[in-house]
């Protein structure tokens, strides 16, 4: 990384001025940090006069975790600007445009979105996204058929899944995720309250095996380039409009952990509503949503995503055997049950949690919140691999939640 060094505000201010097309020239610029600094840095620059904004990402050599640093490669930010440009080209209306990739500085520069809200923050203030789910499943079904086996090159993937080999993130998903929630480890983060839940889960054969099983697709089933992190601090929303950011997770991997990322973020918003709504009848009416976004999210990208199969698939095989496609789809959903279970109690009991878990403030009602999402997890993992529909998994959260 010869030549790398960490931008300060004036060297961003100075970048964002050779975009001429943005910026007046000599303008009145200003610049703001905007990441939490662990792990990238986020400029926000922007022309009062004008009311024009540009967004320049820089990852960070290392992370910061208790304090202290842990190296990681910044070669995350060429995968994010990649991913970025192929999902920006696959849903132009969804995923922001980069402006320009510095592989050296790991620099990337992208429209600015600050119209928009993160969408964790919106859930925790119970705002309605009516486009969600057809945004999403847009998003899911053109950016997975479109890199996978059934919608490119055969070939021209292989080559394509050489740049996306993205060791040190997926080693990041690997430990956190389908490891370190189901032993006792120094990361594992979780009240005294609900040890007994993590305890249980060390113990728990049958969950361990779906977990074994979970974690060996994530690591040989390279079937699409996924976003990877595909969680609700990911996606910019409004009610009118979606948009996906911060894909340095991309790789090539089971097309159900990006939809199940999706879908057990709305879960754990679903349980965390024994907080942010007040009462059973707001609760009621707001968890209707959330469980509607999950069946939208799941049935409007399986009918996008077999329209894309039926019209465009090239492969002479998967084309035309009968039966394939439901086989194939069956399975998906299968897949996405899994990781959405297995996404929900890495949240919980794991190293990094959601602050829609976290940040409710009184004890009783985050405790009884996540031994919700911890139920509704383990009982997605332990039904997985026999779920037909996803009418099964609203059913295993709505039989959760009225327990
Ligand atoms: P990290 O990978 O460090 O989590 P993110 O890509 O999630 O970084 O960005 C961190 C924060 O910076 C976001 O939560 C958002 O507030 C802001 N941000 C990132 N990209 C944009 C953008 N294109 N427009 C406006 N704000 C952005
Ligand atoms: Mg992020």
């Amino acid at each position: 990384m010869s030549g790398y060094h960490p931008y300060n505000e004036a060297d961003a201010i100075g970048l964002a001025r050779s975009f001429e097309n943005v910026f007046s020239p000599g303008a009145d610029l200003h610049c703001r940090e905007i990441g939490d600094g662990n792990l990238n840095l986020v400029f926000h620059i922007t022309e009062p006069a004008t009311g024009k904004g540009l967004i320049i990402k820089q990852a960070l050599p290392y992370v910061k975790v208790f304090g202290e640093s842990w190296p990681l490669s910044i070669d995350r930010a060429r995968i994010e600007g990649e991913a970025l440009k192929i999902q920006h080209a696959l849903a132009p209306e969804l995923v922001p445009q980069v402006l320009l990739t510095n592989h050296e500085q790991a620099i990337t520069v992208m429209e600015d979105l600050s119209s928009h809200v993160i969408m964790r923050k919106g859930l925790m203030e119970r705002t309605l996204y009516p486009r969600f789910a057809g945004d999403i499943s847009t998003f899911l079904a053109q950016t997975l058929f479109f890199t996978s086996d059934l919608g490119m090159s055969q070939q021209e993937k292989k080559l394509r899944q050489q740049s996306f080999v993205n060791v040190e993130l997926c080693q990041i998903t690997e430990d956190l995720i389908f490891d370190e929630p189901y032993r006792e480890h120094e990361r594992n983060n979780y009240e005294d309250s609900i040890a007994d839940e993590a305890a249980a889960l060390r113990i728990d054969g049958e969950l361990l095996t779906e977990i074994a099983l979970l974690r060996e697709k994530f690591l040989t089933r390279g079937e699409a380039l996924l976003h990877g992190d595909l969680h609700t601090g990911s996606i910019f929303a409004l009610p009118e409009s979606t948009k996906v950011i911060d894909p340095e997770f991309a790789f090539y991997g089971p097309m159900g952990f990006d939809i199940g990322a999706v879908i057990a973020n709305l879960l754990l918003n679903f349980a965390s509503q024994e907080h942010w709504s007040q009462d059973e009848a707001s609760r009621r009416e707001y968890r209707e949503f959330l469980l509607e976004a999950v069946r939208g999210t799941w049935t409007q990208f399986s009918a996008k995503f077999r329209t894309l199969w039926d019209e465009q698939c090239q492969d002479p095989v998967f084309s035309k055997a009968p039966g394939y496609q439901d086989l194939y789809m069956d399975r998906l959903l299968q897949d996405t049950a899994g990781f959405a279970g297995a996404k929900m109690i890495r949240r919980i009991v794991g190293f990094a949690h959601v602050a829609d878990l976290d940040a409710i403030p009184d004890d009783a009602a985050r405790e009884r919140a996540k031994r919700l999402g911890l139920l509704i997890g383990k009982e997605l993992i332990r039904q997985n691999r026999t779920i037909r529909s996803i009418e099964q998994i609203i059913d295993i959260a709505f039989t959760a939640a009225a327990r």
